[in-house]
């Protein structure tokens, strides 16, 4: 079948065509309109996605070799996100499937996360775990089939993409900070600095404690010296990131022995984080796991694993009613 593919939870317009499970093209068109005000405002998402999807959506399609007439379905992200900027993919992707006369499919953004592992080989083996660690999710998922995953552990507050933003907030980088910490922990000392832990139950996490803690580390520091920031970015970089990367490290190492699964996989934007993967291939070689980490465009939002999403769902038989609506929350 050929599919094609609308993204559109967050801050990114992207859409994407996939012939027979095979991602052709992956057309993503990033908000620039947040940065100025240090997050993602979603009155403005809604009205970029808005703008973007006409031109995203014909640019993936021209890439493709492929028309209108040779789709067998259009599939959306119906959540979680942004309900504004849901409902402009749910509306364009209705109103295509509509004119053409050929079935939704609806996708589950976070299995959509997860999924990406099936775009490119090398492809884990079921069971798997994968780690989904982004702006707005931190996740252990046990992955049983393509369409079976369930939550085994996740944060109680924020998520782990929001720490990494909300600290280069407080150190005055812009947004999204995540990829600036990464850059500048690669030339610092991650041992300079000491954080301590909050400790969750189980396989959780929890985020909005290190926040704090850096807040009032930052604030004392100024106190003795008020260029501290400027003159040790690096360092604390390095630092806060090491931190934040243990966090992750510590539960992803009890899910694996709790389950006795040694296929790991990592997804969603932070599993971009140098850090992340270089700790993740450390650990993993010392424990006998088989690690799997996407390509750094099927890390962030993107359509193409929209697409993978779909491609399974259309094996499946699952298709969506024209009355279908967006969800701001949807479990796995
Ligand atoms: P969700 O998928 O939970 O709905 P989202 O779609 O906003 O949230 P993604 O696009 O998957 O999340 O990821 C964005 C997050 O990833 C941001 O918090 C960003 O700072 C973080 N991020 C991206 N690259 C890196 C990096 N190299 N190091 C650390 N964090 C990063
Ligand atoms: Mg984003
Ligand atoms: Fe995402």
């Amino acid at each position: 079948p050929v599919i094609l593919a609308i993204e559109s939870s967050c801050d990114e317009t992207s859409a994407s065509v996939i012939l027979n499970g095979k991602v052709l093209n992956n057309i993503i068109a990033t908000q620039a309109v947040h940065q100025k005000y240090g997050g993602v405002v979603p009155e403005l998402a809604s009205r970029a996605h808005q703008q973007n999807i006409v031109a995203v959506v014909d640019e993936a399609l021209q890439k493709s070799g492929l028309t209108q007439r040779d789709l067998h379905a259009v599939a959306f992200t119906r959540g979680p996100g942004l309900m504004g900027a849901l409902l402009v993919g749910v509306s364009f992707a209705k109103g295509l499937a509509m004119a053409l006369n050929i079935p939704l499919i609806e996708v589950n953004h976070m299995q959509a996360h997860v999924l990406a592992h099936f775009i490119d080989p090398p492809q884990p083996d079921f069971p798997f775990l994968c780690l989904t660690v982004s702006g707005g999710h931190t996740q252990i998922v046990l992955v049983k089939s393509h369409l079976d995953m369930t939550v085994i552990g996740q944060t109680q507050d924020d998520a782990v993409g929001e720490a990494f933003d909300k600290a280069a907030k407080i150190m005055g980088l812009p947004y999204p900070g995540g990829p600036l910490i990464d850059k500048y922990a690669q030339l610092g000392n991650a041992n300079a600095y000491k954080f301590s832990e909050t400790n969750m139950p189980g396989l959780d996490f929890s985020f909005s404690g290190i926040k704090t803690a850096f807040l009032y580390f930052l604030r004392d520091e100024k106190l003795k010296n008020p260029r501290f920031v400027e003159e040790n970015v690096n360092d604390i970089c390095a630092s806060l990131q090491r931190h934040l990367v243990n966090m992750l490290m510590t539960r992803l190492v009890q899910a694996a022995e709790q389950t006795g699964i040694r296929d790991i996989a990592i997804a969603g934007g932070v599993s971009a984080n140098a850090g992340l993967r270089k700790t993740l291939k450390e650990v993993g070689e010392k424990k006998g796991w088989r690690i799997f980490i996407p390509a750094l465009e099927y890390c962030t939002d993107n359509a193409a694993m929209i697409a993978m999403a779909a491609h399974f769902k259309y094996l499946d038989g699952n298709f969506s009613t024209l009355d279908v609506a967006p969800l701001a929350r949807m479990p796995i």
